[in-house]
């Protein structure tokens, strides 16, 4: 990888040596990184594009505390240093810890990784930046605390850095940001807020209903910090899942590519009623597969694998077209009412083949997915990068999916074809949650091959533009398309982007916090804005 650092736009080279120089004697000079293999790990891994400088930092910040943080701030506010912040900067497939403006800084927070407080009666836990799922479950764990983490698909990532993008992982409490409560954050002007009930000076946190009580008194602010750019966190609280007394793990395979829609109608019942109340899994062949072997093994053509590989792949492998992937949780009489309620549910659907694994509450199941739905953090995510052979990459296309048996079908074969179109599979799956759908497809490529990665991207831009038409919106994006993306909202001439602008320009005149987050560029940076 090309890991040039490149200056802050309009800055001289001299200027920006003096402004690392300040940076330095605030954080000392090892956590200033500047360029080399040090600064390797703020470039996209993932990049999905030929040129990896369209989103390289010009250096990289570890700061210790908040005092530094703020002091930071002031360097950056007097001399117009853009700032890009990441928790780990774990991002992988929408930029890892890259900026989305060339030459920013990257402000890393990863050596404020403090579990503040764990309060196993009422369930949450309060966190710093740096604290990952393995982190936090590792803390529990030691403890003895019969408490969960929910675990997004990759658990090295920041607690906090994932909820604030409004990941989401797999158990009850897999919406993430519902289910965080209370936040520490530090404004671009260096003033430190508690949003919520943390407004309340107590001067002692016993008692403290910060982690408990989302509004507080007045306007809420919590939400604002999500997928923004306006301020930093250094705290937040988050609700965990008291440990279940038992819980089931299901998969139900289901024979054909059209069982999708019904499939996710009877879901949508099933989690509605209460039955289902986790964050289900609907895989597609090729995504199961991939959990299993390399494509090669079946198909090691170019193009996309043709349904007669993916049949034999299928048979091969005892998985269904699609493979549907639940967990019950609760008293042990309860799970299995459960269990015939979604068994009956689905009975009607031919030749659907309906497995089911029973684990007491401190029983840890094998296999990524499994442990993922027990609240264990893994990385088995990660065996999806074998699948095409090579140094894998991918970047992910995740349109927001009405919970409509229609409408998955719809998006299911508009994706497929674009993608195929393009020399992909369609490696994808939906998350259900109820009311919708997080419909995810990866674009997989060899990171290697400058080629791939430019056609990975494009059908990306392709992808979001006929998702667009038929009236889809995606719910997070790489950076290379964050501009694109927010110029999707566009009702009412795009009045969600100036409302956006507006609390932008009025929280940060300086435009110092990462310019251009979401689509999102403060005055100072706005000529900056660009989309292909
Ligand atoms: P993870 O490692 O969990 O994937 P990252 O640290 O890469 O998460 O963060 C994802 C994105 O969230 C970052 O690119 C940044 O835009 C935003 N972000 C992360 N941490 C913070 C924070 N503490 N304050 C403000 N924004 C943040």
């Amino acid at each position: 990888m090309n890991a040039d650092a490149v200056l802050p736009p309009g800055m001289s080279a001299a200027r920006f040596s003096r402004v690392l120089a300040a940076f330095e004697s605030i954080v000392g000079a090892p956590n200033v990184r500047r360029g080399g293999a040090a600064l390797v790990p703020y470039f996209d891994p993932f990049a999905p594009l030929a040129d990896a400088r369209a989103f390289a930092p010009s250096a990289a910040l570890l700061p210790a505390d908040i005092d530094e943080i703020r002091a930071i701030l002031r360097v950056a506010n007097a001399a117009r240093v853009p700032l890009w912040t990441v928790s780990t900067g774990r991002n992988f497939a929408y930029g890892g810890a890259a900026p989305r403006l060339a030459g920013s800084v990257v402000l890393d927070l990863q050596r404020l990784n403090r579990v503040l407080d764990v309060d196993e009666r009422l369930a949450w836990a309060l966190v710093e930046p740096g604290v990952s799922y393995f982190d936090l479950y590792g803390y529990l764990r030691e403890r003895g605390l019969k408490l969960w983490v929910d675990p997004p698909a990759a658990g090295w990532g920041s607690v906090i850095g994932n909820t604030l993008e409004r990941g989401f992982g797999y158990t009850a409490y897999g919406d993430h940001a519902a289910a965080q409560c209370g936040m520490e954050v530090v404004l671009a002007n260096g003033d430190v807020v508690r949003t919520g009930m943390g407004g309340l000076d107590a001067g002692t946190d016993a008692g403290s209903s910060w982690p408990l009580y989302k509004p507080g008194y007045g306007p809420s602010f919590d939400a604002l910090f999500t997928q923004s750019n306006y301020g930093i966190v250094t705290k937040m609280g988050l609700w965990l899942m008291p440990a279940p007394a038992a819980f089931l793990i299901g998969e139900i395979q289901f024979a054909r590519e059209d069982d999708l829609g019904v499939i996710v109608d009877t879901l949508r019942t099933l989690q509605l009623q209460g039955t289902i109340v986790q964050h289900a899994v609907i895989e597609g062949a090729i995504r199961r597969a991939a959990s299993i072997g390399p494509r090669e093994r079946w198909y090691a053509g170019d193009g996309p694998m043709p349904e007669t590989a993916i049949a034999a792949m299928q048979r091969d492998l005892g998985i269904g077209r699609w493979n549907l992937h639940y967990a019950l949780y609760g008293e042990p009489e309860v799970i299995e009412a459960q269990q015939r309620i979604v068994e009956r549910a689905f009975a009607p659907v031919a030749d659907a083949r309906v497995m089911s694994k029973r684990y007491a509450g401190g029983e840890e199941p094998q296999g990524g997915a499994d442990r993922n739905m027990a609240g264990i953090p893994t990385m088995s995510a990660f065996r999806m990068l074998d699948w095409r052979g090579g140094e894998g990459a991918h970047v992910d296309f995740s349109p927001l999916c009405p919970a409509d048996g229609r409408d998955a079908l719809r998006q299911y074969s508009l994706v497929k074809t674009r993608a195929a179109e393009y020399g992909f599979d369609y490696y994808g799956g939906f998350t259900a949650a109820g009311r919708y759908l997080h419909h995810v497809f990866a674009a997989i490529f060899v990171r290697t091959d400058a080629r791939q990665a430019t056609r990975a991207g494009d059908l990306l831009r392709a992808l979001m533009s006929d998702a667009r038409a038929a009236g889809y919106g995606v719910y997070r994006s790489h950076l290379l398309y964050m501009d694109y993306a927010a110029a999707q909202y566009s009702f009412n001439d795009g009045a969600l982007l100036r409302l956006a602008q507006t609390v932008k320009d009025a929280l940060d005149p300086q435009g110092v916090l990462a310019p251009g987050k979401q689509g999102v560029w403060p005055a100072a940076w706005r000529e900056m804005r660009g989309y292909t």
